[in-house]
């Protein structure tokens, strides 16, 4: 709990928030044709899961989210902690699951890379945000994430892990919380983060992430664009080897992508938005 603790005095910024809330709502309203139809996307997949009420997911998320700052520090340059969580949380309004405790932060990181965790915790890495072109392609990673959070793809991920379900219930059961019970939490965390998702859950992640950042007023080929640059990257470059291990190839997602878009978001009046350099001087020292 320590890690979250510290985590949270990074980011409670609620006071930039607002004010970035504010000026994005004009974003907002800009965005209309078509996005019913496209928001209907959202609403795809039903998988059976053992039902896991969302204390306990989010318990989950935690349990997860203190993996990942175990395993990287967290991004010391607060001006940046306080323009992702803003930008997530614009992103996550947009969603079906708005109350979620959502918190968004930057790993101290070189290599490119996100992770999203059960109950809405989402980390990217320094080294992606250094390579983000403008606002709307990190609108897009940023809703990928929270697209992985929506569907619970992470959450059924470790479900599905035979050491979680031998633990039984994490912590609703009589057992919950002991020693034992949480190594094997952890085991299953830790074995999902080196393996990656389901291919699927990734196609699916981007379809939704699409829609997120074009419902909240951004330009809807922010992702596509940050799939192309990823085309070009080599991946025996070590800041890429993780990603592209636990990902499909950006071209087949690419691909996937197309069939969604197709026309549908041409239309759309969303914005590329600034440089992140540009935004993060907004966001003081
Ligand atoms: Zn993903």
């Amino acid at each position: 709990m320590n890690t979250l603790y510290r985590l949270s005095k990074y980011i409670s910024a609620a006071a930039l928030l607002s004010i970035f809330y504010s000026s994005a709502s004009a974003q907002f309203n800009l965005q209309i044709p078509g996005l019913g139809n496209i928001g209907k996307l959202l609403d795809t997949t039903t998988k059976t899961f053992k039902e896991v009420d969302e204390p306990e997911e989010i318990r989950i998320g935690q349990e997860f989210a203190s993996i990942l700052l175990g395993a990287k520090p967290l991004e010391p340059d607060q001006r940046k902690q306080r323009y992702v969580n803003a930008l997530g949380r614009w992103l996550a309004l947009q969603t079906e699951r708005p109350d979620l405790p959502w918190t968004f932060a930057v790993l101290d990181d070189p290599s490119f890379n996100a992770f999203a965790t059960p109950g809405g915790y989402i980390f990217v890495t320094r080294g992606l945000l250094e390579r983000m072109h403008n606002e709307a392609e990190l609108a897009g990673v940023l809703s990928h994430e929270i697209g992985h959070v929506l569907r619970k793809h992470h959450l059924h991920a470790v479900q599905k892990n035979s050491a979680f379900s031998a633990a039984g219930d994490y912590f609703t059961s009589s057992t919950g919380g002991n020693a034992q019970v949480k190594s094997a939490v952890s085991g299953a965390i830790r074995n999902m983060l080196v393996k990656g998702l389901d291919k699927d859950d990734e196609y699916e992640a981007d379809r939704i992430g699409v829609v997120i950042a074009a419902r909240a007023g951004y330009d809807a080929y922010g992702l596509p664009s940050v799939l192309q640059t990823l085309q070009k990257q080599s991946s025996q470059d070590n800041n890429f080897t993780l990603l592209f291990k636990t990902h499909p190839l950006p071209a087949d997602r690419l691909t996937q992508l197309d069939q969604l878009m197709g026309q549908q978001f041409d239309t759309l009046p969303g914005i590329s938005g600034k440089t992140i350099e540009e935004r993060l001087k907004e966001f003081g020292r």
